[in-house]
């Protein structure tokens, strides 16, 4: 890493982040942000620099903590500070560590919160209740964050508006599936430098991301097997060409396993005697409990670090391997997605960011309103040069009739 990597690195995203340099462009005029302190708790990385800069060209005083801590890159944390961000992150920190971060971005009395995952609104519910009514609301940026706060609002618990980017089409359509789908093979590719060709690949869940992940398995010619618990995800998979059983029986046939479901105890420590020896697991969705990695690390006999981010497992004769600690493959061991596809999402918490501040929205979670959606689909065909019929007024007539 040489001293100006974070600057590189926040390059290059601007370089391929054309939805938000266009938002740059008109929020650096308009200015809708000026006098909002805005808390980001996202993956401290290249990507989410340029959505804080966006912010910050808008006229917010941004406060920065990343969303896990192995995600951090702490050349873009240094670079960010450099360029006048309120950044509070270390990669690799403690979880203490990591509470404190995100304390210090609620102790700046945010006006707006942009969360990845709910830790943030989680914390600052839980622990500063009293600062909840100065908030104007937020933006959630994944599944799990979503359900959190929908559960929250069903027991009324939730005394401001989030809006659920995760929700809008632009976003899961896109970055859960194209995104996680590609960055999940890259951090295990790159962490692993094995074959994905001719090995037997099992992904739990076949939702936004499992879809990806299981589609892009089979391109880099895995033999893959898909597992699920609801039986129209799983004849989904299964009329997409994939082979469908529960995890107890695919555990004995998998080389390289990926959870990605949002549930817990998926792959489950007490299963270790059916599993393959010297398979590899690792996981892409939400919390590290999907691989019950707590579970496989108190009955193994003996652990090393084999490889950066790999720990080899060994149960008497049998190894497993688990990657970067069970955490999301693709960020704790890789930059995640690629930055065409943050550009979506990102353009997507831009625009609802400033939606929220000039529509003051009744407490609870709202959706992405779909002019937005509209509008971030309309930025990235332009950019990409495509274009669309416009309806005559013979078929719009047509069509209403
Ligand atoms: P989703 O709701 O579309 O899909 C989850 C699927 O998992 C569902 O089809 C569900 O039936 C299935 N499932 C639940 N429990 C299961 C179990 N025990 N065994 C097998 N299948 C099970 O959600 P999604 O958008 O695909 O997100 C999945 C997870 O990934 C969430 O935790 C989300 O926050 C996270 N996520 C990660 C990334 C990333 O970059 N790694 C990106 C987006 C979302
Ligand atoms: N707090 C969680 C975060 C959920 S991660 C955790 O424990 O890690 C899932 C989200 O990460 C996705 O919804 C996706 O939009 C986001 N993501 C993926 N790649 C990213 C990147 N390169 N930069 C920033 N966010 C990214």
């Amino acid at each position: 890493m040489t001293d100006d990597s974070g600057r590189k690195k926040l390059d290059w995203v601007r370089a391929h982040m054309p939805i938000l340099q266009k938002i740059e462009d008109d929020v650096s005029v308009r200015r809708p942000f000026a006098g909002i302190k805005a808390a980001v708790c996202i993956h401290l990385e290249a990507k989410t620099g340029r959505l804080c800069e966006v912010l910050a060209a808008g006229g917010a005083e941004v406060y920065l903590a990343g969303s896990n801590p192995l995600s951090t890159q702490d050349d873009v944390a240094a670079e960010l500070k450099h360029r006048g961000i309120h950044v509070f992150a270390r990669h690799g920190c403690t979880p203490e560590e990591y509470d404190g971060y995100i304390a210090s971005l609620i102790e700046a009395k945010p006006d707006i919160i942009l969360d990845d995952g709910g830790d943030t609104v989680e914390m600052l519910l839980a622990r500063y209740p009293e600062q909840a009514e100065h908030v104007l609301g937020g933006c959630e940026e994944t599944t799990t964050g979503v359900s959190r706060l929908v559960t929250k609002a069903a027991r009324g618990e939730l005394p401001f508006p989030m809006i659920s980017v995760n929700d809008a089409l632009c976003k899961c359509l896109f970055d859960n599936r194209y995104g996680t789908g590609q960055s999940v093979w890259t951090g295990i590719m790159q962490t692993t430098n094995l074959t994905v060709a001719g090995k037997t690949v099992v992904v739990a869940g076949y939702g936004w991301c499992g879809k990806g992940v299981a589609n892009r398995a089979k391109g880099l010619g895995a033999s893959v097997i898909v597992t699920e618990i609801d039986p129209v995800k799983a004849l989904e998979a299964y009329m997409d060409g994939f082979r469908v059983m529960p995890m107890r029986n695919a555990l004995p046939l998998g080389d390289v396993f990926i959870t990605v479901t949002g549930c817990t105890h998926v792959i489950d420590s007490k299963d270790v005697g059916l599993i393959k020896d010297g398979a590899i697991l690792c996981n892409a969705g939400h919390f590290d409990v999907e691989v019950d990695v707590k579970g496989f690390r108190k009955l193994s006999t003996a652990s090393r670090e084999v490889r950066k981010n790999i720990m080899e497992y060994s149960f008497g004769d049998k190894r497993l391997y688990i990657i970067a600690e069970g955490r999301l493959v693709n960020l704790a061991s890789g930059d995640g997605h690629p930055a065409e596809i943050m550009d979506m999402s990102f353009g997507l918490q831009a625009l609802s960011a400033e939606y929220l501040i000039a529509h003051r929205l009744s407490p609870g979670v709202h959706p992405v309103p779909e002019e937005i959606n509209a509008q971030v689909a309309d930025l990235k065909l332009g950019s990409l040069g495509a274009s669309i019929d416009v309806l005559t007024p013979e078929q719009k007539a047509y069509l209403d009739s």
